[in-house]
């Protein structure tokens, strides 16, 4: 029997946890409280959705006590899904991205095409199970 997961939140985490565990083969149910999935992406980056950033570090996090990140949880996170890996994520999904001095944004610098790719994987795994 396949495992069942539930993802709780549709935004950019939610929908790409959702991807993963779905590939893995697991049977996904995401469940978003909000009018869609994956709304806030449309106002990042100024509607252009700053994906990731080539110099991303555990050093540029902040959280936690006393405003500094939990510097060895950011740290495991990017080792395990750093920029190579998000870029890979991305363009695997069919992405084209263009590097602005570190920043990476889509090519088309529509957040549009970042959240139109999600949901076409989200809807393809869905219509797979
Ligand atoms: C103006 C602005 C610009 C930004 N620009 C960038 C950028 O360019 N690049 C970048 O990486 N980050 C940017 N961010 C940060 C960005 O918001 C996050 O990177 C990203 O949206 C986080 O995604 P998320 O899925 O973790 O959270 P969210 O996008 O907030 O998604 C959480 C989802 O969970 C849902 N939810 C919450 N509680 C429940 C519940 N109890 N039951 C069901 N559903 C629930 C919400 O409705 C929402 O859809 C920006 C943020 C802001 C405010």
């Amino acid at each position: 029997m396949k495992k069942q997961i539930l993802v709780i939140g549709g935004g950019a985490s939610g929908m790409t946890a959702a991807i993963f565990a779905a590939r893995a083969g697991a049977s996904v149910t995401i469940l978003e409280h909000g009018p869609r999935l994956g709304k806030k992406i449309l106002s990042t980056g100024n509607g252009r959705c700053n994906l990731t950033n080539l110099h991303m570090g555990a050093e540029y996090f902040r959280g936690g006590e006393g405003g500094r990140a939990a510097a060895g949880f950011v740290s495991q996170a990017l080792e395990r899904f750093g920029v190579p890996e998000t870029l890979a994520f991305f363009s695997g999904l069919g992405l084209v991205t263009k590097d602005k001095n570190g920043y990476v944004y889509p090519r088309s610098e529509q957040a549009s095409a970042v959240l139109d790719l999600l949901l076409t994987e989200v809807r393809r795994l869905a219509s797979a199970s």
